[in-house]
């Protein structure tokens, strides 16, 4: 078991990367080193629980008081397809508890922060393929925004106060453990509960619409390989690329078909639609490869018997 000083508190723990990403620190660091939090109510956690809505910063400062907390993963957050639907409160919620956060570690109340930033910074002005770490920034989507805002929060932070703050802009995230939280990608999570259940999906993304993706195996890895670097080795302060694997919703029910032969996809394109035109397909993420050792251990066939094995069992 790995040593930390202080504390860790997950903030957003219930969602679907805190669910997962609270096991995997606790078995690192030691069941009473992880505090899980969320501004729902917990039932049947396996780690010490606050019920805590990030934007009563009173009652955040109060939590990191009374566990003495030292690193912060902040999950919270509102996704890309409900941002969307409530700009203010995604800009509030995305932003000021990030900003109280930064402000802590200036004062070093806390040593270490990371904080998720995503694709959706990405929009025009770049090209679809292979997007690198340096391009242009131009969000069009809330979402987008409050993530492109936060990035920049973190690396002032940091270039102006020391404040060690990192961060990944993570693709798509494929997981079977929690539900998807309202976000672009979530069709392919649904597509294998569907595929399990009824054999059959309607797409709201379009058949060869490409958007880079990850097992959330892979996204919790890669988290921790980040946070576990030295400070020294970070040559970025915004937020990492991540590229994960790319594909199309038809590619993605090919693979699934492997495993259940009838299984059929049909396309109803929404709003959504539109969210992932204005992303990458496919992105750049040489620079975390470098600097601390991004690695894969998934590909769309193998993250595919993962994800329908692993439903079988908790359908049972
Ligand atoms: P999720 O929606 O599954 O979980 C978010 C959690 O935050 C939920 O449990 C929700 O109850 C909680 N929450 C919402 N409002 C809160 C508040 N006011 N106070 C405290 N908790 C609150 O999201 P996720 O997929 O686990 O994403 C976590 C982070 O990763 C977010 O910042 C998200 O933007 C980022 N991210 C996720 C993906 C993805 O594909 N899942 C991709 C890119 C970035």
């Amino acid at each position: 078991m790995e040593t930390i000083t202080g504390r860790i508190l997950i903030t957003g723990a219930l969602g679907q990367i805190g669910t997962e990403l609270s096991t995997a620190l606790a078995e690192i660091y030691g069941k009473d080193k992880v505090i899980m939090s969320d501004v729902r109510e917990a039932s049947d956690v396996p780690l010490t629980f606050e019920k805590l809505d990030v934007l009563d910063l009173e009652a955040f400062r109060s939590i990191i008081d009374k566990h003495e907390v030292k690193v912060v993963y902040h999950l919270a957050s509102l996704l890309s397809g409900t941002s969307e639907k409530n700009p203010s409160l995604a800009w509030r919620l995305n932003i000021d508890p990030l900003l109280f956060l930064c402000n802590l570690a200036k004062d070093r109340i806390i040593d270490q922060i990371f904080w998720p930033s995503s694709i959706a910074v990405f929009g025009r002005g770049i090209p679809k393929e292979n997007v690198g770490q340096e391009v242009p920034l131009n969000p069009s989507t809330v979402y987008g925004i409050t993530k492109l805002a936060g990035e920049k929060w973190c690396e002032y932070y940091y270039r102006n106060y020391g404040a060690d703050i990192r961060s990944i802009r993570y693709p798509g995230l494929i997981s079977w453990k929690a539900p998807a939280g309202g976000g672009t990608t979530d069709y392919a999570v649904e597509i294998y509960h569907k595929a399990l259940e009824e054999g059959r999906y309607t797409s709201f993304i379009a058949e060869n619409t490409a958007m880079p993706m990850l097992y959330m195996d892979d996204a919790i890895a890669a988290t921790i390989r980040l946070m576990q670097a030295p400070s020294e080795a970070l040559s970025v302060r915004t937020s990492y690329n991540l590229g994960g694997m790319s594909f199309t919703p038809k590619q993605l029910a090919a693979a699934i078909r492997q495993e259940i032969p009838g299984f059929e996809i049909t396309y109803a394109p929404d709003f959504r639609q539109a969210i992932a035109e204005s992303w990458p397909a496919s992105i750049d993420d040489s620079v975390a490869r470098k600097d601390w050792g991004l690695a894969y251990w998934y590909n769309i066939d193998s993250m595919t018997r993962g994800m329908l094995e692993n439903l079988r069992v908790k359908a049972s």
